[in-house]
């Protein structure tokens, strides 16, 4: 009976180990990245930290999954276990059912959920200054869908809410309007499945399903540029829905305008309706998600440990959730209540116990623009503005001091500039800090920032 217990605790255990991975993970990948090859992965029999199972849903995927993304899986299966894994990637014998999302070219009943995720709603978003502009143009059309902005472009960074936003307005829309017909895709799915209706014959499907909705919510647009076929698809879409006027939501990482290798005639269109950013969080909505958060996992989280991670964490919501996800993982396996002691150690944990890690170039460009309240959009940017140009000889000197990039190397990462470009900027801050004690400041915050 007891090593019945015990088996089941264990289970448990290994059913939150698993999730913390899987958010480490993500943290690391970019989204549509994620969803593609980590989200469908299930955790199989895991008894033996030696012997621990990831079943894909076929064998391609399992094959796929261990060559691209099984050392990374790894490194987070250690992390979050405190000790040495070793996974095994199988085909499930038992793949849970396909999402509805993934197959539209079914009949489709009025008012499914379709691919809106219930956990992201109106009432889990903390508004701040960062985002209530963006919050209200999505609360008002989830209110009177095609009446006042449309379409609704959201753009913003990486992990600051523009998923959770869409799926906010399908939530909010399919409780007050079930008979309605709202579908949630990201626009790297709108593009394999055009591709998948081309190749099995089907495309009349693909059009009418996506052309007899009243509200289409498409995530990531970016990702369809320079894909001709589907830029060319969306754009009647698109015409087809405002014409019969129906409401289209887009998020982007970008504004319509700086979206490279997209046709024209798309971004007037995405420039018609209403554009509304999103910028990163202050301390202050980084302690109100944080509390949010807590609170929607039933924990509760003092000030102080509120105020130590979104201090430490700046970067971006997404990784403050994983950071809070970690703190209650250990409280749990330590069994020891969520305190500030506690919280450092969790953040030192991850530093420690995975694999060395390498600041990345990528991390250091994102940091100082979340910093100078920039996008590293507009870091990679040639944009001469100064307040563009400081950040991102900044982020270049940085980049120099803290990684073992080299000059060409970072000229390329900075949007393929002439390395002595960096030379310059390198230089340039170096000998400025010297005189400069606001500059000296900053840098010397950044580095304490990204050494964390
Ligand atoms: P994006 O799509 O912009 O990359 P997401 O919408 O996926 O970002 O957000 C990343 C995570 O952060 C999600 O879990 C989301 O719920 C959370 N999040 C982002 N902004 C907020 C907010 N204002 N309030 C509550 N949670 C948020
Ligand atoms: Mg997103």
């Amino acid at each position: 009976m007891d090593h019945a217990i015990n088996l089941a605790k264990q289970a448990m255990e290994m059913t939150a180990i698993w999730q913390a991975a899987r958010a480490l993970i993500q943290e690391q990948l970019a989204p549509p990245v994620f969803d593609m090859w980590i989200k469908p992965l299930r955790l199989g029999r895991a008894e033996d930290p030696q012997r621990i199972e990831i079943l894909a849903s076929n064998d391609f995927s399992a094959s796929y999954v261990r060559d691209h993304y099984g050392a990374l899986l790894t490194t987070a299966f250690t992390s979050a276990l405190g000790q040495g894994a070793r996974l095994l990637f199988q085909v499930d014998p038992d793949p849970p059912a396909r999402q509805v999302e993934e197959s539209p070219a079914t009949p489709t009943p009025t008012g499914a959920r379709f691919g809106v995720d219930g956990r992201y709603t109106f009432e889990n978003f903390v508004v701040g200054s960062c985002n209530q502009f963006a919050h209200a143009a999505a609360a008002r059309v989830a209110d009177a869908p095609a009446t006042a902005y449309n379409p609704l472009y959201i753009q913003g960074g990486v992990g600051l809410g523009k998923t959770h936003l869409l799926h906010a307005i399908g939530n909010a829309l399919l409780r007050a309007r079930p008979e309605s017909k709202t579908l949630y895709i990201t626009s790297e799915k709108f593009m394999t499945q055009l591709v998948d209706s081309l190749r099995f014959k089907q495309v009349h499907n693909f059009k009418e399903n996506f052309r007899s909705v009243d509200v289409l919510l498409v995530d990531d647009i970016q990702f369809i540029a320079g894909k001709k076929a589907t830029q060319e698809e969306f754009f009647h879409t698109f015409n087809a829905l405002q014409e019969a006027n129906k409401q289209i939501v887009i998020s982007s990482d970008s504004y319509p305008g700086e979206i490279e290798h997209l046709e024209e005639r798309l971004r007037s269109r995405f420039s018609q309706g209403l554009v509304a950013d999103i910028h990163p969080p202050d301390l202050e909505t980084r302690m109100a998600i944080l509390k949010k958060k807590a609170a929607l996992e039933g924990m509760e989280l003092s000030d102080d440990v509120a105020f130590f991670l979104a201090e430490a964490i700046q970067s971006n919501v997404r990784e403050l959730e994983g950071a809070l996800i970690r703190v209650f993982l250990l409280a749990s396996l330590e069994k020891e209540p969520v305190t500030l002691s506690l919280v450092r150690e969790s953040l030192r944990g991850t530093l420690r116990r995975g694999e060395p890690r390498l600041l990345s170039m990528e991390k250091i460009i994102e940091t100082v623009a979340a910093y100078y309240k920039i996008r590293p959009l507009d870091i990679r940017s040639s944009k001469r503005a100064r307040r563009f140009s400081h950040p991102r000889q900044v982020a270049m000197f940085l980049c120099k001091q803290l990684t073992k990039a080299s000059y060409p190397e970072i000229a390329r990462e900075f949007g393929d500039r002439n390395h002595t470009t960096v030379l310059y900027a390198v230089d340039k801050i170096a000998s400025s800090q010297q005189v400069d004690v606001d500059l000296e400041q900053a840098v010397s915050t950044l580095a304490g920032m990204l050494r964390k």
